[in-house]
Order: structure tokens, then sequence, then C-alpha cells
């Protein structure tokens, strides 16, 4: 089978893990803050905080930001539920916004709508997750204008989008938000095993999400209520978690930094041969933004039913069976029974679920070869013709 993606591990990765093996520390060593360097310095950001997953990452900048029971978070249907969860963490409640049709990311002109009438209600989000599907980022700048006239701060879940870029520069600069979180699964754009990554331009945040990785402690004088009772004293300041990453994770991680632009750059060049291939089969392939340089974690075609004589069901199951690993990304939260259960019912975002409907993630990762890729191309074309 064909993966739809999977890791790239070369023997300088082996060896570097192998290295914190043998030595003193394997947590809370000297990798981990060289990790968070390494990223923070590549995008842009001030401050990057390695954690356990990025789900972690989103619950504990929804912490940082003070969500809480009350207060609301919105984010869009099509995502992985981690985008969405993070705020039931917190005690807030969730809603979501429809899509852009030709982006599939979260629409700022539905985003407009529902916070006009939000206001009205007096039930305006706290946060917005902006997550940049299949490494494209959002339209940043229309959010960030809606953030500031409405109120509310901005999470980009860039889960898919390390090594992308949004007006030419590194999506986890911040620019236009106050956090971006980072998903290092091994599917993703560069791996640690598990692990995410929290960055930010803001001190206060930074501090608070530090704490929320590990406990609630501090060992840093400066944040304690009073002076240290001796050298072996900490102070809990906050209800924290243990999400910490360890010293071999992020080994793994600087290792694979190294190589983060080439595997962006193979991920186009892979997309480019795609969209030449597949121009004229019954499909609609990736709408690129001219404002976006996407990281490509994924490549979805829809498929146009109303040219294939086969459901969008038989479709995918007809790749499987040819040993390709297709796969869908994602069905819309708000379906999730235990979403439904909370209200939310299929029909109320008919954007997110027509994408539903039609997409098709196709197999992309750095170490493809042209040949596995024709394999892709020729069942696709099979399956769709035929
Ligand atoms: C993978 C992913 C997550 C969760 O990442 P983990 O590191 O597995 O916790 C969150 N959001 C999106 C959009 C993802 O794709």
């Amino acid at each position: 089978m064909i993966p739809y993606g999977r890791q790239d591990i070369t023997q300088a990765d082996i060896d570097a893990v192998v290295e914190v093996l043998k030595s003193d520390f394997l947590t809370q060593g000297p990798k981990v803050p060289l990790f968070e360097r390494t990223v923070a310095t590549k995008v842009g950001a001030r401050h990057a905080l390695a954690v356990n997953s990025a789900t972690s990452a989103l619950h504990i900048a929804c912490k940082a930001l003070g969500l809480g029971p009350g207060d609301w978070l919105w984010t869009t249907p099509v995502t992985f539920v981690a985008s969405a969860n993070c705020g039931l963490y917190c005690g807030a409640r969730v809603d979501f916004v429809d899509i852009d049709e030709r982006t599939y990311n979260i629409s700022p002109k539905a985003l407009e709508k529902k916070l006009i009438a939000a206001e009205r209600e007096g039930k305006l989000p706290k946060v917005l997750v902006a997550v940049h599907l299949c490494g494209q980022s959002c339209d940043m700048e229309a959010i960030q204008a809606l953030a500031q006239r409405f109120g509310f701060r901005i999470i980009e879940d860039a889960s898919h989008a390390i090594g992308g870029k949004y007006k030419g520069q590194y999506i986890g600069s911040g620019r236009y938000s106050d956090i971006t979180v980072f998903s290092f699964h091994p599917v993703k754009i560069i791996t640690t095993a598990e692990g995410g990554m929290a960055l930010t331009n803001d001190d206060y945040l930074a501090e608070k999400m530090n704490l929320y990785r590990s406990h609630g402690i501090t060992r840093d004088p400066s944040l304690m209520t009073h002076d240290a009772d001796g050298p072996w004293y900490y102070q809990q300041l906050e209800l924290g978690f243990n999400y910490r990453m360890t010293e071999l994770q992020a080994a793994l991680g600087i290792s694979q930094m190294g190589r983060l632009d080439d595997f962006v750059a193979r991920r186009h060049q892979l997309a480019r041969r795609y969209d030449d291939a597949l121009r004229d089969l019954p499909v609609v392939t990736p709408w690129q933004h001219p404002d976006s340089y996407s990281a490509l974690h994924l490549y979805v075609i829809r498929l146009q039913l109303d040219r294939i004589g086969k459901s969008h069901r038989e479709v995918f199951e007809s790749l499987r069976n040819q040993g390709i690993g297709v796969n869908l990304h994602y069905i819309p939260v708000h379906t999730q029974p235990y979403y439904q259960r909370m209200g939310f019912k299929p029909g109320d975002y008919p954007e997110a679920e027509r994408y539903y409907a039609e997409a098709i993630s196709l197999p992309i990762y750095p170490a493809m070869t042209e040949e596995q890729q024709n394999q892709v191309i020729a069942a696709l074309a099979r399956t769709i013709q035929e």
C-alpha cells in the first residue's frame, strides 16, 4: 500500500536519537530548548514551547488566552477534531464557521457574517482557531482585521503548515495571530514521533504556556509569591499538565529541521506533477492562493461526480483495493456524534459538507518516488474513466 503520508528518517536522525539515549538527560535536558530555538529562529517567532503533541499545544494555547466556561471558541468544521476539542477541554463552548469553496479554509466572509450576528446576541467568540488546511495559510489579513474589529484572539492551527509561507513570511512568525501551533506527528511535514509546539511573540502568553505544560510549576524566583525556602524550592501557580516533550523527540526534531525546506520543495514538485497529470480528468486539483506558499501536507482532489460513473465511496474503495492508501481529510467535525449531541446537525455547514462528499487525499510525502506517483495517477485514471 502506498500511504497518503509517511515520515522520512535518515541515518543522521537515528544517530541524533541514539546520542541522546547515551547522554545524561532523556527529558528536561538541553535538546528541547535547542529544538525550540531552532524552530523559533527559522519561522521568526520570539518564543517557542515544545510539547508532546499539537493537541496539547492547542490546549495550553487556549488556557494561556484565558479561555474558560462561558466563553466561545470558533473554528472550521473541516479539520481534525483536536482544533475544536481544545475549547471543550477548557470548559468553553464551540461553534463553527463554514469554509471557502476554493481554499477549503475558514471563509472570512462567512466569519464576518456570523460575527455580526453574534455581536447582536452578545455571543462573540473569545478565540478563533484558524486551521491552515493542507498547509495553505488562511486569509490571515482578513481574519486579523475581524479580530481587531470584534475583539477576539487568534490561534493558528498550523499542524499542516510548518515550512509554508504567507505573504512571503514563514507561517509561525506570529505577524497575524497570538499563538501558532505545529504538529510533529509522523504524517506531518517534520516529525518527532509524537510532538507539537506553540509559538508566540507575547512574553505573557509564553510564560503562561510554559507553566501549563509542566504542572503549573515554576522554579523562577521572579514568578514566585515569596522568596524561595531554599535551593529545592518550586511553586505551583496554576493547575497545569505534564505535556513535556522528551529529549529523544527534540533531538529527532532538530535533525529533521535541517531538511524542512527540502521536504516542502519536494512536496511542491510532486504536487506540480499531480497538477499536470490530472488536468484532463474530471477532478478539481488544489487551488493555491497567490499569497500562499503551501507546505502541501495534503494533496486533496475533489471528484466531479456528475462527470464520473461511480460514487465517491466507490472511487475511494477502488483506489484502496489497488494499493493506493488514499484518505479523507476531514469528516466535518460538527457531524461527529459527540458534536451532534451538542445540537449540531448535518446541513449546518453546506460548503464543508459538499467538500466532504467529493474530497480524496492522494498520497504525498517527500520520499515518494515518481514511479509510486505514476501508480497513483494510473489507478485514479483507470478508476474514474472505466
Ligand atoms: C494532526 C493535527 C492535529 C493534532 O496533532 P497531534 O500532534 O497529533 O496532536 C491538530 N490539528 C490538525 C489540523 C491536525 O492535522
